[in-house]
C-alpha cells in the first residue's frame, strides 16, 4: 500500500483509530477522521485540528466516505454500519487498523484469537519471548494498537498480537507466522448476529497463512477443530486432557511437547508450577508453550517464565482474604463461558456476582456449575431480570442492583472457607465505563470491608 498523498479516511476515534490516523500521517497520507459522536464529546478534537487532520464529527457523511482512496475502520465500528455497506457496494477499499499496521510491521508475528484467554495467553507468550532474549513487542487488542507498534519494530522483532473477532472482520492479507485460536464459544452475538458468523470470523486468522506458518488449535474445542480442515498452515494442538500427535499437552503431572508426528514427547514443566488458578489457565499455558516451542524457545526458558507469570489484572485476580473468605476479581468474565471457567476453578462455597449489560447470552448453560458449586447468585445491572428469569429455581438468587450492595450482601452471607467471585458474564457499560473500572470498584469495595 503506497499511501503518500493518498486520501485516507479513519472511521472511529477510539484508541486504534487515533493511532491509525497518526500513523497514516507519518506515511504522508491526507487523512480525514470521522466519528459519529458529536464534536463536544471528542476530547482530542482541537488537537487533531491543530495537527492538520480534517475532522467529521456527529455523523458519517456519504460524501466524505466516497471521496477516499482507502478507508480504515476501528474495531469498534461494525462493517454493517450503513455508510460502510453503501461505499463497500460501490467498490471502496476498506481495511481495519490491524490490517494496516500488520502490513508495515517488521519481523515475525504471533497472533492470538479466541473467545476467552487472549490477553492472558498473549501476555504470557510475550513474557516467554522476552525471557528468551527476543526483541518482543506486545499489543493489538491490548496495550498498543498495531499501527503504534510499527515504528519500534525491526526485522528481528517478535510482535505478539491479541486479535479480536472485530479486528478479523476487516483483514485482507494478514499472515501471522504463528496463529492461535484458543477456543470458540458464544460471545458478541449482539454484533455478529449468529454463532456461525462469529466462528467464521475467528477462522480468518489463518486465511492467508501458508505451509511455512503454524496454526495452534484447541484439541478439546469442536469449533476450533473445524478450522484445521480449512488451513494451509501446519497445525499443532494443545489439550489439558489427552496426548496430541503434535503440540503441547498434559500427561500425568507434566506438560509435554511433541515437535513432529511420531517424535518422542519432550518434558517442558510440571503442571503444579503454574501459579494461575483454574483448568482454563492450564490450557492458556499449553497454548503459549506450543507457540514458544515453535518460535524456537528452549523448554527451560519457558518453564522459568511460566513459573514467574501472575494473573493479569481483572482475570481471576485474587484480591483479599477477609475473615477466611477469599475475594476474586474476574471482571473480564464478560461472557458465560468465562464465568463457567471461573466457577470451575473453585471447589464450592461460591457467592457469585452476575449481571451488567446483557450481550444476548443464554445464562441457562451455567445451571450445572451453579448447582454444584454456588451458594448464592447476586445480581447487578440491567441484565438482572433476564438472569433471574433464566436461572429461576436453580440456586438462591439475591438482587443487589449495584456492585456496592452486592459486595455488602456477599460479605454478610459468606462464612469461613467461602469464595466471593465477581465473574459477571456480562458487559459493564450499563453501570461502568468498562470492565477495568468495574474491577477496580470491586477491589476498592473489598479493600474497604
Ligand atoms: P480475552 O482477552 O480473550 O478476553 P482474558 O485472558 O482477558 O481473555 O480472559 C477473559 C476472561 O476469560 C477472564 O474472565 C478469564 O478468567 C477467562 N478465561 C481466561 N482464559 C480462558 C480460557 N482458556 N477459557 C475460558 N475462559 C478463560
Amino acid at each position: 500500500m503506497e499511501l503518500k498523498n493518498k486520501r485516507v479516511l479513519v472511521v472511529g476515534l477510539g484508541k486504534s483509530g487515533l493511532a491509525a490516523a497518526h500513523f497514516l500521517k507519518t506515511l504522508g497520507a491526507r487523512v480525514t477522521v470521522s466519528d459519529a459522536r458529536p464534536a463536544t464529546l471528542i476530547a482530542e478534537l482541537s488537537e487533531l485540528l491543530d495537527q492538520g487532520f480534517m475532522v467529521e464529527a456527529g455523523s458519517h457523511g456519504l460524501l466524505t466516505f466516497r471521496r477516499q482512496d482507502l478507508i480504515v475502520v476501528s474495531p469498534g465500528v461494525p462493517m454493517s454500519t450503513p455508510v460502510l455497506s453503501q461505499v463497500r457496494a460501490m467498490g471502496a477499499h476498506i481495511v481495519g487498523e490491524l490490517e494496516l499496521g500488520a502490513e508495515y510491521l517488521k519481523g515475525e508475528v504471533v497472533a492470538v484469537t479466541g473467545s476467552n484467554g487472549k490477553t492472558t495467553t498473549t501476555s504470557l507468550i510475550g513474557e516467554i519471548l522476552k525471557a528468551a532474549g527476543r526483541p518482543t513487542l506486545v499489543g493489538g487488542n491490548i496495550g498498543r494498537p498495531v499501527t503504534a507498534m510499527v515504528e519500534e519494530s525491526t526485522p528481528e522483532s517478535w510482535s505478539v498480537l491479541e486479535v479480536s473477532s472485530f479486528q478479523l472482520e476487516t483483514v485482507e492479507t494478514f499472515k501471522p507466522r504463528i496463529a492461535l485460536v484458543l477456543n470458540i464459544t458464544p460471545d458478541h452475538l449482539d454484533r455478529h448476529g449468529t454463532f456461525e458468523a462469529y466462528a467464521a470470523l475467528k477462522a480468518r486468522i489463518t486465511e492467508f497463512q501458508t505451509a511455512e506458518d503454524f496454526l495452534i488449535l484447541n484439541g478439546e474445542d469442536k469449533e476450533t477443530q473445524l478450522i484445521a480442515a480449512k488451513t494451509m498452515a501446519q497445525v499443532y494442538w494443545f489439550s489439558g486432557r489427552r496426548p496430541m500427535k503434535r503440540g503441547a499437552f498434559v500427561h500425568g503431572e507434566s506438560i509435554l511437547f511433541v515437535p513432529r508426528e511420531g517424535a518422542k514427547p519432550e518434558p517442558v514443566m510440571p503442571v503444579a508450577e503454574i501459579s494461575l488458578a483454574g483448568a482454563h489457565n492450564v490450557e492458556n499455558v499449553l497454548a503459549a508453550v506450543c507457540a514458544a516451542r515453535l518460535a524456537g524457545v528452549e523448554s527451560e526458558t519457558i518453564r522459568a517464565a511460566v513459573r514467574e507469570f501472575k494473573a493479569v489484572e481483572h482475570r481471576l485476580e485474587f484480591v483479599r482474604e477477609v475473615g477466611d473468605v477469599r475475594y476474586y476479581n474476574d471482571s473480564k468474565a464478560t461472557n458465560v463461558d468465562a464465568t463457567m471457567k471461573a466457577v470451575e476453578a473453585f471447589a464450592g462455597g461460591i457467592h457469585l456476582i452476575l449481571g451488567g449489560k446483557d450481550k444476548g447470552s443464554d445464562y441457562r448453560v451455567l445451571e450445572p456449575f451453579l448447582r454444584e458449586r454456588v451458594k448464592t447468585v447476586i445480581t447487578i445491572g440491567s441484565a438482572a431480570e433476564k438472569i433471574e428469569r433464566q436461572l429461576d429455581g436453580v440456586v438462591k438468587i439475591e438482587r443487589a442492583e449495584t456492585l456496592q450492595r452486592a459486595v455488602a450482601f456477599a460479605h454478610e452471607a459468606a462464612v469461613a472457607g467461602d469464595t466471593v467471585l465477581l465473574a459477571p458474564a456480562c458487559a459493564s457499560f450499563d453501570q461502568f465505563e468498562n470492565y477495568e473500572q468495574r474491577g477496580r470498584v470491586f477491589k476498592e469495595l473489598v479493600q474497604g470491608l
